[in-house]
Formats: structure tokens, C-alpha cells, sequence
């Protein structure tokens, strides 16, 4: 019985504990706590003032931390769980789900696009396979193929072809796509993210873009805190490469910031901007001529911000977008670059 006990709680520890999902968030809090406690060590005034401006920067260190547990532990929009996204703050259970999940086997999906403007989506290709892993992405022929509909490809009721993963054996609505390391399908996936320990889709990239803006802010406020708590008799050397680690720190999460502005305004993923020529219903379309998904700045923003699971119902009514199934049902129809965007940035060109 004894051995039976210890087998089982290695194997708890192998496949749950010791996996991505938890030990990226460990460690991403540890280094916070780290950097935080350094600087805190040296500028007492951190903690110990009580004026406006140091009790700002400690809700600003807590509001950080909670965005950052909030976008790890929202389910970014996995398609085979229907639900509004679990909300559980709990990492553990998070890892015990996404060890199961590629036993589930979920219902169709099935999303019709309305906009019937979309002759890019047609004279498909087979799809060379994930990008980022050079693994063959399944069930995507070409539209027209004798044995198209034998991989379960549907065609939408408007001539886009919607994919077919036989992984989760589910139709994947526009803009889904298979996560390998999460091994299921997301909704308006955007990118993997080792640094989340998850996914960031549909559900969480507004909170993983609030989190790298106040992220960005924090590092910003701590360094230069960091800067006024070195001592020119005595400088710490703890301080000094504390503060190394914090400039680096910003300079990346900064680049990110602006590169995930540039994705809110224009309505694009990091995939789609990344993968543009691979992907099914682009690959035919001219990457410079923008988002065909797009439709006003303003638009962009609103979806954004409303196609989370957590934004109110009446917040959602905001962009006056489709939602089905728990989930944008996005639609295609006339690219429209940055130029074209913000000289409409209030209204639908
Ligand atoms: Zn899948
Ligand atoms: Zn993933």
C-alpha cells in the first residue's frame, strides 16, 4: 500500500505540480516578491510612509499582482469548456483540468460569418502546420477537395471554411487555434505564454494588457525609488543588481506593452501577425492591407475590452458585436489598415 501512496503522490508532483502551469506562476511571484522586497529593504519609505504617493504605489504592487494571478488563472477561452470561463483562483485545480483536458471530447462548435465579403477564405490551401511547434495542423484541405468534408471542414454559411481540429474534435470558430502546450483549442488565441504558465485568448488579453501596463508602471515607480534609496557612502550592491534586473525587466515588458497596443488598435493576434501567410483564412489575403476583422479604432477597443468572460453583459453591448457560445463570433469583411482606421477611428468606414 505504502509504495502504491508514494507512486501516486510522485506522479501528483510529476504531472501537476512540476508543470509549466504551476511553477511559471511560482516563479514569476517569486522574482516579483524579490524585486519588490529589495527596493522595499532599501527605501523604507515604501512601506512605512503613509503620504498619497506611497500608498498609491502599494495598491499599485497589490492591483499588479492581482492582474497578473487573474490573466494566469482565467480561462483564456478554451473552447471544450462552455462555461464563462471557471474563474478559479486556484492553480492547482487549473493544472489538474488541463491534464485532463485531452481526454474531454467536446461538442461542435460551429460559427456562420454573416459578412459574405470574404473571398480571401476561399481557394484554400493545406495548412502547413503550427508555426511555432512545425507540427501539422490536421483537417485543414483545401475548400473544394474530393475529401474535404471527410476531415469535418464546414463550410460557414457565407464561404468561410472553418477548421476542423481533430484533436479536440470540435469545428474551431474564426480566429481559433490549437495550443499545443495547452493541448486545446482557444478562442481568438493571441499566444502562448511561458511567462503565464497559460494561454492568452479571448477571455484574458485584456487583463494580460492591463497587467503589462501597470506592470510597466511598477517597474518604472521602483526604480526610480530604487535610484533615491542608493546610499553614495555605502551603495548596496543587492540594490545595484536589483536594479539592473528592474531596467531590464521594464525595457521588455515595455516593448511588449507597445506591441500589444499596436494589436488592440489594428485587431489583430500575435499569431495572425506572426503567422499571417500561414494561416487559413489569410494566407490569401495582403498582410499590409490590415485586419479584415477590423472595423473602427473605437470598435477595435470596445471588443477588445468586452470580449473577456468577466466584462458585464450590458458592457458587452458596447461594440454591438456577436457573441455565440460564450464567445465572439467574429466576422469577415474589408481589410482596413491602421491608415484607413484612424481616419474612422469613431466610426465604421
Ligand atoms: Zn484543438
Ligand atoms: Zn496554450
Amino acid at each position: 500500500m505504502a509504495p502504491s501512496l508514494a507512486r501516486q503522490a510522485r506522479a501528483f508532483c510529476c504531472n501537476t505540480l512540476c508543470t509549466e502551469r504551476v511553477l511559471s506562476p511560482v516563479l514569476v511571484l517569486l522574482v516579483h516578491a524579490l524585486i519588490v522586497a529589495d527596493v522595499a529593504y532599501h527605501r523604507r519609505e515604501l512601506w512605512q510612509e503613509t503620504t498619497l504617493w506611497y500608498r498609491s504605489v502599494r495598491l499599485l504592487v497589490f492591483t499588479t499582482l492581482a492582474l497578473y494571478i487573474g490573466t494566469s488563472c482565467t480561462n483564456p477561452g478554451f473552447l471544450d469548456s462552455e462555461s464563462r470561463g471557471c474563474g478559479s483562483c486556484l492553480l492547482l485545480l487549473c493544472a489538474l483540468c488541463m491534464r485532463d483536458s485531452n481526454e474531454k471530447v467536446s461538442n461542435p462548435t460551429i460559427v456562420s460569418p454573416e459578412n459574405p465579403a470574404l473571398l480571401g477564405a476561399s481557394n484554400l490551401e493545406m495548412d502547413q502546420g503550427d508555426p511555432e511547434t512545425g507540427k501539422m495542423d490536421e483537417g485543414i484541405k483545401r475548400r473544394g477537395a474530393p475529401d474535404a468534408d471527410n476531415d469535418g471542414n464546414v463550410e460557414g454559411a457565407e464561404g468561410v471554411e472553418l477548421r476542423f481540429c481533430k484533436r479536440c474534435r470540435l469545428q474551431q470558430p474564426l480566429r481559433t487555434k490549437h495550443c499545443y502546450d495547452c493541448g486545446r483549442c482557444v478562442r481568438t488565441h493571441d499566444h502562448h505564454c511561458p511567462w503565464v504558465g497559460s494561454c492568452v485568448g479571448e477571455n484574458n488579453r485584456a487583463l494580460f494588457f492591463w497587467y503589462l501596463l501597470l506592470q510597466c508602471v511598477e517597474l518604472g515607480v521602483f526604480f526610480t525609488e530604487g535610484i533615491q534609496g542608493i546610499s553614495l557612502l555605502q551603495p548596496s550592491v543587492v540594490l545595484m543588481v536589483g536594479l539592473l534586473f528592474i531596467a531590464i525587466f521594464f525595457l521588455m515588458v515595455s516593448c511588449l506593452l507597445f506591441f500589444h497596443s499596436f494589436l488592440v488598435l489594428a485587431n489583430l493576434t500575435t499569431w495572425e501577425h506572426i503567422s499571417w501567410r500561414q494561416i487559413t483564412y489569410l494566407k490569401s489575403l495582403r498582410s499590409e492591407r490590415g485586419s479584415p476583422f477590423a472595423r473602427s479604432l473605437w470598435w477595435n477597443v470596445a471588443v477588445y475590452c468586452c470580449g473577456a468572460f468577466w466584462c458585464p453583459s450590458l458592457l458587452r453591448r458596447v461594440p454591438n458585436a456577436r457573441y455565440e457560445q460564450g464567445g465572439l463570433c467574429w466576422e469577415m469583411s474589408e481589410q482596413r489598415g491602421m491608415c484607413c482606421l484612424i481616419a474612422c477611428c469613431a466610426e465604421t468606414c
